[in-house]
């Protein structure tokens, strides 16, 4: 361990999108669903870009949230919750010590919908700094998956919450040593206690509405 860390992200939204109606409602009966339109370029190894999926599945499976990936045409514009470009140049430039990488990044679109861009690039140096690189292509391409799935992950976490803020663990965490970054064992990217017994307490779901919650705030 080399005590070096990577940010993970961060541009926050306003709060352009509103945040779900029901706040003090019963928990909804069917579980709720986050819809991700996830494009990626061509060169995209299919392992990566199924690693990551199944990483952004798990972590929100656990929060009691179904996540499902497609393309915006398959979900119809206005069903998107938010958009994933996965783009193979760095996200943002390092920081000046060169020790830190934002892995992604939430903006918003023209219209003010929220997009969030995870780079490969960034994630190929995690694995580097990590000294994860030099290992067979399947592993490689599954680490990489595992990092960029835990970076749109995390900004899921900052749209569902509708926080830029930061935890000191789990998740909403801003900095991950590389080597845990790219650990494929599970755990340690939970969302936090706090996070979550907030969110599970407001997470109703009228069909039609999107699924972002009431301003969550991280204490300083
Ligand atoms: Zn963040």
């Amino acid at each position: 361990m080399d005590g070096w860390s990577w940010a993970l992200v961060c541009a926050g939204l306003a709060a352009a999108v509103p945040p779900l109606g029901a706040a003090a409602g019963a928990p909804a009966s069917v579980p709720p669903r986050f819809r991700l339109s996830l494009t990626a370029s061509m060169a995209l190894p299919v392992e990566v870009r199924a690693a990551a999926e199944h990483e952004i599945r798990r972590i929100w499976r656990r929060e009691g949230i179904t996540v499902d990936i497609g393309s915006t045409a398959a979900f119809g514009d206005a069903a998107v919750d938010m958009r994933v470009l996965i783009v193979s140049a760095a996200a943002a430039p390092a920081t000046r010590d060169g020790h830190q990488w934002p892995v992604a990044e939430l903006l918003g679109d023209a219209a003010g919908q929220p997009v969030a861009l995870a780079s490969v690039a960034a994630a190929r140096r995690v694995l580097d700094a990590a000294r994860l690189a030099d290992a067979p292509t399947t592993l490689v391409h599954r680490r990489l998956g595992v990092v960029l799935g835990l970076a749109v992950a995390h900004e899921i976490g900052h749209h569902l919450l509708n926080t830029t803020g930061h935890a000191r663990h789990g998740l909403m965490r801003a900095r991950i040593d590389a080597r845990e970054f790219a650990d494929l064992r599970e755990g340690g990217f939970d969302l936090d206690d706090d996070a979550a017994q907030w969110a599970r307490a407001r997470l109703t779901r009228p069909p039609a509405d999107a699924l972002r919650l009431a301003r969550f705030v991280y204490r300083p």
